[in-house]
């Protein structure tokens, strides 16, 4: 490959900054060196499904991702840039753009999937070789995943010393502002695809209303969402985060997942307001920040353990007696399980793209303890239908819940979905929300319908079997069924 481009004209050679999982101009290292560099700057995307494999963007990742393109092709065209997208392996694509426009450089802000670091150390190799520069800064994360490691220098297996080794570390650094771009503009003429030619979104049928009614996703929207939560959630964050009924969590992960808003801004926003100490008056600070401390600790798993992904860490788990039940996984996916508080986390989910991390907890417990279903099967599924989906915190919360990750609630901690359900939605609004059939049901039954008189079933217009279904299981014969299974790889 050359990059073939007069030598006169080298310091005027554009920089590619290509754009991933860092779709913002604020505190975006990448592209904040390449304006510094005072060159010309060509903004890349490529939508690369081929290296991607198996965890290319599902269904609603490729809605928010249409969505976060259009929005940061706005942002760069208020500084003047336009934002090249093309499509294809990213290796080739590099090389062909590197040869159209004579760019010496491509920086890019790193990613910590597996299957990322492998293309982007051959790029990165065959790309230098050719005599093109190539810049990687960290824009995802407060902490590199190596850069923490125990006294011995080995990875952490367990959150809380993890966490405490985390903010005993050099603090992040402050987030960058947007750069301005003092170079000359790039050339206008180099080719680009059009965002609709790459069918992100959902057509016929169109079933991306309630993703459309829920979210906005772009770097303002999640600025804006991050003040309001700064100035109405954070205090009553530690008292409330459990509630799906209200709204009591930030809804950032999207937006840090496809990098709209960096860990560092969030951190930064919440010591900008006080130092975090470890006081009562605290709390709500400390265990938000502690929250973006488990997707450090995902992504330090992930980096440590790059099968995460697909295989239990720990391997007695590997000889499970899983149980093949596409019928009871369907049941699952469609929030028909005949338990509400189940049925109304899979019916938010599918709705708008998003689940309240106690339902996660709940219906990913569901699955693989109630119905004994690989929870492989349940991280597709959240893969393909999460707005958030992301490799590291998926496959780590999956691994966790079923007990086999590195630092789970044990296996044998079966969640109650009536008891989680009467503590956590104690009046059952978030139920009435997503599984309107029940609504009727006065606040007594709504977790436990099956249990209720048949006049007050009739008078709330459920008719059970029909209307609702019964439970796909009866809890206490499936928590003796997930305890006996458990005993075959309990000693390992
Ligand atoms: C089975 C299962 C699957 C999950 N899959 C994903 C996923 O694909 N993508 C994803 O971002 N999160 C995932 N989570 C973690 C968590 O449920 C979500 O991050 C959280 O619900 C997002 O809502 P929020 O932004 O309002 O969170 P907040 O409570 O406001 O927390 C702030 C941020 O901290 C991070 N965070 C919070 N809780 C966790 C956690 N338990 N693990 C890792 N990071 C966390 C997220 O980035 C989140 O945006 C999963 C959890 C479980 C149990």
């Amino acid at each position: 490959m050359t990059a073939g481009h007069p030598t006169g004209a080298r310091d005027l050679a554009p920089v590619i900054v290509w754009f991933r999982q860092d779709l913002r101009l604020s505190d975006n290292p990448a592209l904040h060196a390449a304006a510094a560099a005072g060159r010309p700057v060509i903004p890349l995307y490529i939508l690369d499904r081929e290296s991607a494999g198996a965890w290319a963007p599902g269904g609603a990742s490729r809605w928010w991702l249409h969505h976060s393109l259009e929005a940061l092709s706005r942002s760069l065209a208020s500084q003047g840039l336009r934002l090249v997208l093309r499509r294809g392996a990213a290796g080739p694509v590099l090389e062909r753009l590197i040869a159209e426009t004579g760019a010496r450089g491509v920086y890019w802000n790193r990613l910590y999937e597996p299957w990322a670091i492998r293309r982007d150390d051959a790029i990165r190799a065959a790309l230098q070789a050719a005599g093109v520069a190539i810049e990687s800064f960290n824009a995802a994360l407060l902490f590199e995943p190596w850069e923490i490691a125990t006294k011995g220098g080995a990875p952490y297996r367990v959150f809380t010393p993890f966490w405490r080794a985390c903010l005993a570390a050099e603090p992040p650094a402050p987030p960058l502002p947007v750069p301005a771009f003092a170079g000359p503009a790039a050339a206008a003429t180099v080719e680009s695809e059009t965002l609709d030619t790459w069918a992100l979104l959902p057509v016929a049928p169109d079933w991306a209303g309630g993703l459309r009614a829920a979210w906005q996703p772009g770097e303002a929207a999640a600025q804006r969402l991050l003040r309001g939560f700064l100035e109405t959630g954070l205090a009553g964050y530690e008292a409330e985060r459990d509630r799906p009924d209200l709204v009591s969590t930030s809804r950032l992960s999207p937006y840090l997942h496809f990098g709209e808003i960096g860990p560092r801004q969030v951190w930064h926003a919440i010591y900008g307001l006080s130092a975090v100490g470890d006081g009562e008056a605290d709390a709500g600070p400390r265990k938000f920040l502690a929250e973006l401390g488990w997707r450090e600790f995902s992504y330090h798993l992930l980096h440590h353990f790059p099968d995460l992904t697909e295989a239990p860490l720990q391997p007695r788990f590997a000889d499970f007696p899983w149980e093949e039940n596409p019928e009871a996984l369907r049941v699952w996916q469609q929030g028909k399980t005949g338990y509400p508080f189940v049925d109304a986390g899979m019916r938010q989910l599918w709705q708008t793209g998003w689940m309240h991390n106690r339902l996660r907890m709940v219906t990913a417990s569901f699955l693989v303890k109630h119905l004994l279903i690989p929870w492989q099967d349940g991280a597709a599924w959240f893969w393909d239908t999460l707005v958030d989906a992301d490799l590291a915190n998926n496959s780590g919360g999956w691994q966790w819940v079923a007990g086999c990750g590195a630092d789970g609630a044990p296996y044998f901690r079966i969640f109650n979905p009536v008891a989680q359900g009467e503590k956590f939605d104690p009046q059952g609004e978030y139920v009435r929300r997503y599984v309107p059939e029940l609504a009727g049901l006065p606040d007594r039954w709504i977790h436990r319908p099956w249990e209720a008189p048949p006049e007050v079933l009739h008078a709330a217009g459920v008719r059970l079997g029909e209307s609702y279904p019964r439970p796909v299981v009866d809890h206490a014969a499936a928590r003796r069924a997930a305890l006996a299974a458990y005993e075959a790889v309990k000693g390992g």
